[in-house]
């Protein structure tokens, strides 16, 4: 049996960087995986763009920007090779999207700039609306950028099936660790986490090789990289209700290219791969990450919370998670791991806004699957 501090079960991002933090932090750690690292999840599919969020200063539009400015300097810091900071344009859908684009100026909070119609031509870009340009985003190279975060921590190959926790170890397998970390994204068949909301937003994207010259990546119903070596990508189809993994049959595509060719010119764009994979989103949009509530100790010991009564809250030991990085996993990996070492390390509280606590008596009182309590 081999001992570890603590073992993260899923090696795409969310895994990567929980697991790279709490390594920094001095503890043992093990990163499991099925497929492999970044091999199978919404993680191996991502496009990986790297760009803050635009709007009207919500609090998941300020969550978003202060997880960009850590992303961008966690990945230009340790991890260059893989994070091209090609800017990212962002570009009106149409006259009504550019009106609002004036409200959002007030709230860009990373660097940025306008760019006029002439500008954007002379960059390639067809759009007749100004546009902002985000000159500090990027993309990564998803799996090599992931591959690298974990250069320095045992990776193993193995697929949870089952777990059991006994005189403070988690076992998984031949492994055991006092702290076990869930990022396992959309799938979770281990304990009653309903109350988090977690569902799949299945996406299509592809690589395609060219010779067109296009020095900047950029975003309007869709996004369009920059030329990397040759190679544009095109992402992302969002499709809700798709539950199980669904071939991958290049066939989304046909909508995205066609996007594509009104902003840049695709001449000579061939599709070289196509990726596709699950989202993880939450209820509410913000990322999952902390302890986890022991829901059916809380239904049989505090039945009355399913009308409104409040009861501490019973969290199960030593298991966290970090989950529900919707579309923008790249974005906020780096900063949700930080925020779960420093939880479990230094015992610093979780951000509220991230904390699953903040769905727990809310999903009580209203879940059509509580009916039978009420
Ligand atoms: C088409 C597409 C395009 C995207 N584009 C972008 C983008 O441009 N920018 C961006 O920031 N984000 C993008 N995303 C979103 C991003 O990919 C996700 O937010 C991110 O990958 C979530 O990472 P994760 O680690 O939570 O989950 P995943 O990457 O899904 O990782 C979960 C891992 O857990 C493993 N696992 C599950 N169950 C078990 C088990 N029982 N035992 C062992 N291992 C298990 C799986 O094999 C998997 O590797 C895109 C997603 C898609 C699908």
């Amino acid at each position: 049996m081999k001992k570890y501090d603590a073992i993260v079960v899923g090696a795409g991002i969310a895994g990567c960087s929980s697991a790279y933090f709490l390594k920094k932090k001095g503890l043992k750690v093990l990163v499991i995986d099925r497929s492999g690292v970044a091999a199978s999840g919404g993680s191996a599919a991502a496009g990986a763009f790297v760009s803050p969020k635009i709007g009207q200063g919500s609090e998941l539009q300020k969550l978003t920007n202060e997880a960009f400015e850590f992303s961008k300097n966690f990945y230009l810091q340790n991890f260059p090779k893989h994070f091209t900071q090609t800017g990212v344009i962002r570009i009106p859908k149409d006259a009504e999207d550019a009106k609002k684009f004036k409200e959002y100026e007030a709230y860009n909070e990373a660097k940025w700039e306008l760019l006029s119609y002439d500008e954007l031509d002379a960059l390639g870009i067809d759009s007749s609306y100004e546009s902002f340009l985000f000159s500090e985003a990027g993309v990564c190279d998803a799996p090599k950028m992931c591959e690298s975060i974990l250069e320095e921590i045992e990776y193993e190959q193995y697929e949870l099936k089952s777990l059991i926790y006994e005189d403070g170890c988690w076992f998984v397998g031949d492994y055991c660790a006092q702290n076990l970390i869930l990022a396992t994204g959309y799938e979770n068949n281990y304990f009653d986490m309903r109350y988090m909301g977690v569902k799949g937003t299945w996406g299509s994207r592809g690589d395609y090789e060219t010779k067109v010259e296009l020095d900047v990546s950029m975003h309007k119903q869709i996004s369009v990289s920059a030329n990397i070596d040759g190679i544009v990508k095109l992402g992302a189809t969002h499709e809700k209700d798709v539950d199980v993994c669904i071939k991958c049959t290049g066939e989304p595509l046909k909508k995205l290219f066609s996007v594509a060719s009104t902003m840049v010119d695709t001449s000579d764009f061939k599709l070289k791969e196509t990726f596709c994979g699950m989202r993880s989103g939450s209820k509410d949009y913000f990322p999952l990450v902390g302890e986890v509530i022991d829901t059916t100790y809380m239904l049989e010991n505090y039945p009355k919370i399913v009308k409104g009564a409040k009861a501490e809250l019973q969290k199960i030991e030593s298991l966290y998670i970090c989950n529900g990085l919707g579309g923008r996993g790249f974005v906020f990996g780096p900063m949700m791991g930080k925020i779960l070492a420093d939880k479990i390390v230094d015992n610093k509280e979780i951000d509220k806004r991230v904390n699953p606590d903040r769905l727990f008596l809310k999903w009580c009182r209203k879940s059509p699957d509580l009916e039978s309590y009420r």
